[in-house]
């Protein structure tokens, strides 16, 4: 099973990751730790990484590319993935597709959840308190929701011309949301 999850900070990708990989026995790779990995490591990736991420701007699409390319080559993604936080452009989602055709790979849905705007800051701000992001605060919160509306939303229709998109609704219970996220896979597969 390849899934990607899209959707806005705060929406629950991390937390529905966490369950939906236990689920179907994959990998959850999310862009967002490996950077953050790469920056507790000191690396120079990392260092560059942070300060587009202290921003709540995008890391450059070509290292996403680059870096993605080289994780889902390991062995680990061979039974399958979970994409959560990548592809956030049309060029990773375009680099992506490459990717997927050399590997000789496809997807098997796209999962995109939804919440209201309130809800997703109410979220961040929780989560901000014990988090320890530097990104988890007000001012960085709004800049990433707007860079999600104006660079990421687009992959909804992109992906939605491929016939793989699934929408659920972000708001309930964490099981709840779960348990729609599998039903709406299977209906599609
Ligand atoms: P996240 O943990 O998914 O909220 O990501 C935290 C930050 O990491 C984002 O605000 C971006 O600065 C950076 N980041 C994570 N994934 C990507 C990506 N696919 N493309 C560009 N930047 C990313």
């Amino acid at each position: 099973m390849r899934l990607i999850l899209l959707g806005p900070p705060g929406v629950g990708k991390g937390t529905q990751a966490q369950r939906l990989k236990d689920h179907y026995s994959i990998v959850h790779l999310s862009t967002g730790d490996i950077l953050r990995a790469e920056i507790a490591a000191g690396s120079e990736l990392g260092k560059h990484a942070q300060t587009f991420m202290d921003e709540g701007e995008l890391v450059p699409d070509d290292i996403l590319l680059e870096m993605m390319n080289q994780r889902l080559q390991q062995p680990d993604c061979r039974e399958g993935y979970l994409l959560d936080g990548f592809p956030r452009t049309i060029p990773q989602a375009e680099g992506l597709t490459n990717l997927l055709q050399a590997l000789d790979q496809s997807l098997d849905a796209v999962v995109a959840l939804t919440a209201d705007r309130e809800e997703l800051i109410r979220r961040l701000l929780l989560r901000g308190k014990t988090s320890g992001r530097t990104d988890d605060n007000l001012a960085v919160i709004r800049q990433r929701l707007d860079v999600y509306q104006t660079q990421t939303q687009p992959l909804v229709d992109y992906y939605q011309r491929t016939g793989l998109l699934v929408e659920v609704n972000g708001i309930g219970d964490i099981p709840e949301i779960t348990e729609r996220i599998i039903q709406a896979i299977e209906a599609l597969c």
